[in-house]
């Protein structure tokens, strides 16, 4: 399904123009307008999904291959020295477009941002709250 009032299922189904660089039946990848590194792309679902919690299993299983692709190519043809990927689901997370999509960032040693880029505070957890958060989740995947 497609969302009238959804900006990335315009720029993912071609009816906004978008630098894109690669796409197929599923995906459009595009070039990020506000990038943070230099080729900073999106992987954007032709489908709309808002998150990571609607995505449909089909689609969530060509994701990572994708990514791992364009990863290899983009490493490969930009000479970066690392590489970012990153997918936000919520406002708290700093999702900022609810529709589905999954960042790639190049990363350069030279680049004049790497000072605190995607880089959080340790929460400071005892091994006894992080047990019991490991306990209640081990439950719940069974
Ligand atoms: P989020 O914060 O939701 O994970 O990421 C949204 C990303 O979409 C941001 O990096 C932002 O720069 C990018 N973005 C927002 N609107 C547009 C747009 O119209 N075109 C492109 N190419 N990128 C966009
Ligand atoms: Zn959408």
């Amino acid at each position: 399904m497609k969302r009238e009032d959804c900006i990335f299922c315009k720029l993912a189904n071609g009816e906004i123009p978008a630098n894109t660089i690669y796409e197929d039946e599923d995906f459009r990848v595009i070039l990020d307008a506000n990038p943070a590194s230099e080729g900073h792309a999106l992987i954007l679902p032709k489908e709309h999904y808002a998150n990571i919690y609607e995505l449909d299993d089909t689609v969530a299983s060509k994701v990572f291959p994708l990514a791992r692709k364009l990863a290899c190519v983009m490493t490969k043809t930009l000479g970066c020295d690392g590489f970012n990927i990153l997918q936000n689901n919520g406002e708290v997370a700093g999702q900022t477009v609810f529709h589905f999509h999954m960042h790639l960032i190049p990363r350069y040693k030279k680049a004049p941002n790497n000072q605190g880029f995607l880089l959080w505070k340790e929460r400071g957890l005892s091994p006894e709250e992080i047990g019991t958060i490991c306990e209640k989740l081990t439950r719940q995947m069974q």
